[in-house]
């Protein structure tokens, strides 16, 4: 293990990491960016449309895709096309190996739509995307088809407007409304039926160790889980380059570690820390 990292590692009270804990892991962008898949902050996160700069809080938005729906199905099959291409990278496998390790002890919270928690192996039933998920489209006026995989439509590349033929594959087969993608919105609210967000504040609820990996904290379950997780006080690791909420929270905690480094990185070494733990 590196040896930083190992040297961190110790500073924690050995309560800090019961036998047999119950661990949260909290991931953002940050964790697949090193997947090669942007996250927000990056200067790749904006789009043009007409003559003007969008950034990603006005793209996904409702009121963005009521106005111009064509320009926000160009913008997230772009992105899209970036989340398939993409593969897990060594922080998604160290996650999958906890949750082997620690089973019903094991939640995932993730921010992340770009399926790579799944294809890694992190199970359905204990992953919770609570901001929806790239896979799957739903009835922009929630017809009550429920989720449908997302439709095989190819934009070739950036510069080529849509086809009749393209937005009839975005269109419900029911009702002749737009699909829209299963994500979260900027200007929606969170709820169980689509995004289990009752369900991760239950994770939180119950969290020996809540361990937060690459998210900038800008949006709002994300900090509530954490703020719970800190007022239990249960132990927090944040692991992101750059100093953020959740960094202060852990440096705040009575048990809390700010891992300054790559999720690659440090990622599987917490794991490894967290499986001897599991197995002591
Ligand atoms: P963010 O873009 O706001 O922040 C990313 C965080 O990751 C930053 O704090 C950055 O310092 C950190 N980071 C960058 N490289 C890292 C690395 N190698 N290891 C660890 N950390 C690293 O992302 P967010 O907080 O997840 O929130 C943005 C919103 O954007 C969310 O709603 C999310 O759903 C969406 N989003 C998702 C994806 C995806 O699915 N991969 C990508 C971009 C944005
Ligand atoms: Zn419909």
């Amino acid at each position: 293990m590196d040896a930083s990292l190992n040297d961190a590692l110790s500073r924690l009270p050995s309560s800090a990491i019961p036998l047999n804990p119950t661990v949260l892991a909290l991931t953002g962008a940050g964790i697949s960016a090193e997947s090669g898949i942007p996250t927000f902050r990056g200067s790749e996160g904006y789009w043009v449309v007409g003559s003007r700069n969008y950034m990603p809080e006005e793209m996904a938005t409702r009121r963005m895709f009521t106005a111009h729906p064509d320009e926000v199905w160009r913008w997230y099959l772009y992105r899209f096309g970036m989340c398939r291409h993409a593969l897990p990278n060594p922080a998604h496998a160290a996650l999958v190996q906890l949750e082997v390790a620690l089973g019903e002890r094991f939640r995932l919270v993730t921010q992340n739509i770009d399926g790579l928690h799944r294809r890694a192996g992190s199970s359905v039933e204990r992953t919770y995307c609570i901001h929806g998920d790239s896979a799957y489209v739903r009835c922009s006026h929630e017809c009550g088809r429920g989720l449908m995989p997302l439709p095989a439509v190819q934009i070739p590349s950036l510069d080529v407007e849509f086809t009749e033929a393209m937005r009839n594959q975005l269109k419900c087969e029911h009702c002749g409304a737009w699909l829209r993608p299963h994500v979260l919105w900027f200007d929606e609210y969170y709820d169980e039926e689509n995004y289990h967000a009752d369900s991760a504040m239950r994770a939180a609820a119950q969290a020996d160790v809540l361990l937060v990996i690459g998210t900038s904290g800008a949006t709002n379950l994300p900090m509530q889980l954490a703020t719970l997780c800190a007022r239990r006080g249960a132990t927090i690791i944040d692991i992101n380059p750059e100093p953020n909420p959740f960094s202060a929270i852990a440096q705040r905690a009575k048990c809390g570690l700010a891992i300054q480094n790559m999720a690659s990185v440090a990622v599987p070494a917490i794991v490894a820390h967290l499986r001897a733990a599991a197995a002591a």
